[in-house]
């Protein structure tokens, strides 16, 4: 990258471009690829596994993930393809910081999009945090949020985002 990587902001529950169906990308161009590196910066520096374009201001179907220990990674127009079976498992989003709550989500999922190359992926996980965020992120440019999918009633956990300069334990994570 010739690019300086630089974090970007963060959008909140409440503004509008999270509830917006994200626009596909037509080319995979430079500025693209400075996008995902901005992505990549925005998401570790939020101590998110995930992060989605719309969630910094960026109305495009651009995704990235970065599992614990694993190299990030960037897929573009992301679509799930397949899903089997469902699961019960906490959630949360960089976009509603503080909480968390219980959300159905699928056993298995499979990803397909484009590479930040441009080549064509697809990646099936099962009974992961990356197939969760698989789910995650895909809603985000589908102009969803995870909140969306807690049932009435469930139990809502809140717990102060820790200030910026705190050290975060390496096991503390995010969605995105
Ligand atoms: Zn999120």
């Amino acid at each position: 990258m010739l690019s300086a990587m630089s974090r970007r902001p963060i959008r909140y529950l409440g503004d509008s471009i999270l509830r917006q169906p994200a626009k596909r990308v037509r080319q995979i161009d430079g500025s693209i690829q400075n996008l995902i590196q901005d992505m990549i910066e925005s998401m570790y520096e939020a101590h998110g596994v995930g992060l989605a374009a719309p969630q910094i201001g960026i109305p495009l179907r651009v995704v990235v993930f970065g599992m614990p220990d694993e190299p990030a990674f960037a897929v573009v127009n992301p679509e799930i393809t397949k899903t089997e079976g469902t699961r019960l498992i906490m959630e949360g989003c960089l976009s509603v910081p503080g909480y968390s709550a219980p959300v159905e989500r699928s056993e298995s999922v499979t990803l397909r999009g484009l590479s930040a190359m441009g080549e064509r992926i697809s990646i099936t996980e099962t009974n992961t945090l990356l197939a969760q965020a698989f789910e995650h992120e895909t809603d985000h440019v589908n102009g969803l949020l995870y909140v969306d999918h807690v049932d009435e009633g469930s139990a809502i956990t809140y717990s102060p985002p820790r200030p910026e300069n705190e050290n975060v334990e390496a096991d503390e994570h995010n969605s995105g």
